[in-house]
This record gives C-alpha cells, sequence and structure tokens, in this order.
C-alpha cells in the first residue's frame, strides 16, 4: 500500500511539539512492507487542513493517517478541516457522543475531573464528518474516526502519543498486516573512507542492481564512520540480491583500504 501521514498542530510548527507521531507510524508501516510517500505538516487552520487533504488525495494515496487537532477546544479543528476538504457535512454521531459521554461520566466518577455532563466543547468531539466510523479512545476521550473517499482509506488519530499508538495498534496494525508486503533492509558500517570517495562506485552496484536502495549515511562530522544500507520492497529474491551487493560493497571498502568495522 502507498502510504502518506498528515500531522496536524501549531505546536509542532512553533517546535514546542516534536513529531513523534510520524517516526513511530512510519517505522511500522514500512515494517510491513508498506511504502510511506509523503509526511506533511501543517498548523490547526480550516482551509490549510482542507487544501492538504485534497492535495493529498489528488496523488491517491491506499491510506492516509492525520494525527492531532481532535480535541475540545475551539483550535482543535481537523475534523471540520477534513469535512470541508471532502466537501461533506459534519454531523452529530451518536456513537461518538455516547463514548465521549461514557469517558467523562467514568473520569468524574474515579474523580479525575471535576466538571460533569457533555459541554458544548465536549459535544463537539462528537461532530464528525458524515460517513465517518468513530474509533474508540480507551486512553483518552476523542474518538478517532476511519473515512473512505474512492479508493483511500482515511484514518483521522488524536495527537497524543499514547492514544495515537493504541488506536494505531487495534485498528490499523491488523489492515497492515493484511496486506502485509516485504521490506527487508541490511548494512554494515565501514571506517577510512569517506562518503564522496565511495560514492562512484556505489552508483555502478546500483545500476547492477535497479531494484535496490543503496544508500551511504555519515555517522560522525566528516564521514569518519559511515554506514552503508540496502533495502528493497517486493523484490523476488530479496535476501540473495541483498546479500551479492553487499558483498560487493565490502570489497570496494577492502579495495579502498577502508575497514568494516561491524557487519
Ligand atoms: P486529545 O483531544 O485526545 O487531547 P488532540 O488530537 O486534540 O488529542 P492535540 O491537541 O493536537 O491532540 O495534541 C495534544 C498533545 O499531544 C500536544 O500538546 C502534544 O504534546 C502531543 N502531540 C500532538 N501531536 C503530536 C505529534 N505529532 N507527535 C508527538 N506528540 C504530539
Amino acid at each position: 500500500m502507498n502510504v502518506e501521514i498528515l500531522t496536524i498542530g501549531n505546536e509542532i510548527l512553533i517546535g514546542k511539539t516534536q513529531d513523534t507521531n510520524s517516526n513511530w507510524m512510519a517505522k511500522r508501516i514500512t515494517k510491513y512492507g508498506h511504502r510511506l510517500k509523503r509526511i506533511t505538516t501543517i498548523g490547526d487552520d480550516l482551509d490549510e487542513i482542507s487544501t492538504t487533504l485534497k492535495e493529498i488525495l489528488a496523488r491517491k494515496p491506499d491510506m492516509i493517517i492525520t494525527t492531532g487537532g481532535l480535541g475540545p477546544t475551539f483550535d482543535d479543528m481537523t475534523l471540520e478541516g477534513i469535512a470541508k476538504g471532502l466537501k461533506r457535512e459534519i454531523v452529530l454521531n451518536q456513537h461518538a457522543f455516547n463514548s465521549i459521554k461514557k469517558a467523562y461520566e467514568s473520569a468524574t466518577r474515579r474523580g479525575i475531573l471535576k466538571l460533569e455532563g457533555m459541554t458544548k466543547e465536549r459535544k463537539k468531539m462528537a461532530y464528525l464528518p458524515r460517513g465517518s466510523t468513530p474509533l474508540p479512545n480507551t486512553v483518552g476521550t476523542a474518538p478517532g474516526v476511519k473515512l473512505t473517499e474512492k479508493n483511500t482509506t482515511i484514518f483521522i488519530l488524536p495527537g497524543v502519543p499514547a492514544e495515537m499508538k493504541s488506536m494505531f495498534r487495534t485498528v490499523i496494525t491488523p489492515l497492515l498486516k493484511e496486506t502485509k508486503g516485504k521490506f527487508i533492509e541490511r548494512g554494515f558500517i565501514f571506517t577510512g573512507i569517506g562518503e564522496s570517495q565511495i560514492a562512484p562506485y556505489i552508483t555502478q552496484i546500483e545500476e547492477e542492481y535497479p531494484q535496490l536502495w543503496i544508500k551511504t549515511h555519515p555517522r560522525i562530522g566528516l564521514s569518519v564512520e559511515v554506514e552503508l544500507s540496502v533495502t528493497c520492497f517486493n523484490v523476488e529474491n530479496d535476501v540473495e540480491l541483498v546479500e551479492n551487493a553487499i558483498k560487493k560493497a565490502k570489497k570496494i571498502v577492502h579495495n579502498l583500504n577502508g575497514k568494516i568495522k561491524t557487519e
């Protein structure tokens, strides 16, 4: 599957919060052999959300996952923005309403919150774009949302990492597993040769194995230590191809008088 992530929140754009949610999701999407094509970060702005959603939909990904902006305050406008982007009305969802009500009742019963009842702000979280399926939030209050637009499934998840992770694990992981692709990664670290010196030889290996993605990453300052990694998605004989490419890369390191540090 091709997947895109849309991260929503002013606090990320001003540097107050680090976007760890995307990184966490990226690892899982890749692990199950799916391709994360893009991560976009925008603020809590109605028009920005709707325009960006339309741009992502135009690229026709199989799945879009948004995170952030589902809360009770006026600046949480993800649901309205998504509804606008899809040209759908925003309507009171009775299942979402009941689950939010239950979550607040339980929190007041346990003494976690003092204010009782479904205030306007709390009710706001139950207004979902028409056609939404609410996703239960077992950690917090704002439900997530699942929507379908043509061939794209859209998941709208909360920003609070614990809530996002719990929803991702129960709803998205099973889907990723169901249509699992194959991703593999192998590599090694070498010293004594800079990235720029080895680059033309790596290009030659890449030309020989166009199905593989061969990349060097400098690890310390002026490329004193370099990590070489070979990755591929859904390729036949992947292990054999990747191991052959690694063997060739190691031979080049030796020929250039470099040292293999870790296998
Ligand atoms: P809820 O209504 O359940 O509180 P929400 O969807 O309204 O969630 P936000 O208001 O967007 O969530 O964010 C709440 C908090 O979650 C932020 O203050 C921040 O600490 C954290 N958070 C939000 N987005 C991210 C992100 N992308 N990565 C890591 N943490 C995040």
